[in-house]
Order: structure tokens, then sequence, then C-alpha cells
């Protein structure tokens, strides 16, 4: 496998870890404690989630981004092929729109440290970043 096939099907296997809630470095489920509250770090391989503070603003941007994306996507959905009024469809993407990050909060900070760790992996932890820097 090249090097490049070898990154493709590191930072996939990521994703999907990502998807299952699951950390980034080792693959343990050991992200969350409740819904919405994270572990500190991971109970298997010790990493610390949240790198610095305002580390979790990315996740924000995924789960803006991707309830966005699918609330576009299920107007054009609706207008198209059924007769669902303009009052029916804003009372349907507003209830979306409030509901939707609730539930895909877990699954968009899972998928930001999938990203981040894509980009930029911590191999061991107590150096901060993989090469020691802080930016
Ligand atoms: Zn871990």
């Amino acid at each position: 496998m090249s090097d490049g096939q070898h990154r493709v099907a590191r930072a996939a296997r990521l994703l999907v870890w990502g998807l299952c809630l699951r950390c980034p470095r080792c693959g343990a489920r050991s992200l969350f404690r409740t819904w919405f509250t994270m572990y500190e770090s991971c109970f298997v391989c010790q990493l610390r989630f949240e790198r610095e503070q305002g580390y979790f603003l990315g996740a924000m941007y995924i789960n803006y981004g991707v309830t966005v994306v699918l609330a576009l996507i299920g107007s054009f959905v609706l207008e198209w092929w059924t007769t669902v009024s303009l009052a029916q469809q804003l009372l349907l993407w507003v209830g979306f729109g409030g509901l939707f990050p609730l539930l895909f909060f877990r699954y968009s900070r899972a998928l930001w440290l999938a990203v981040d760790h894509i980009f930029d992996p911590v191999e061991d932890e107590g150096s901060g970043d993989s090469d020691g820097k802080r930016w």
C-alpha cells in the first residue's frame, strides 16, 4: 500500500470511528460520559480530548454546517415532491433546526476530533501536539 493510500485508509478509519463516537487514537468508546458531557481523556490511551480552550469550536461549525445542508436539501425535496405549504415548511425546518443540533452534538464533536487527528495526530501525550508546538 502506498503512502497516499495508507493516509486515505487512515482518514477513512478515523471518520468511521468519529461516526461511532470512538477515540481517534485508540478506537475505544471513551468519549462521552452523558449525552452532553465528554470525558476529559480517553480511559484507554489517555488522549486528552480538549486540546485547548475553545477546541470544540470546530465541532460547532460541523454541527451548524450539517444542520443547514440537511435543512436545505430537505426543503428542496419537500418543495419539489410534495404539496407542503411554505408555512408548514417553516414550522418543520425551524423545529428541525432547533432539535437536530442537539441530537448531532456528540457526532459533531467526535467528527471534529477525527478531522483534527487526521491532520494533526497526537501520538504521545504531554507534548500537546504531535510536533510539540502550540499555535
Ligand atoms: Zn483512546
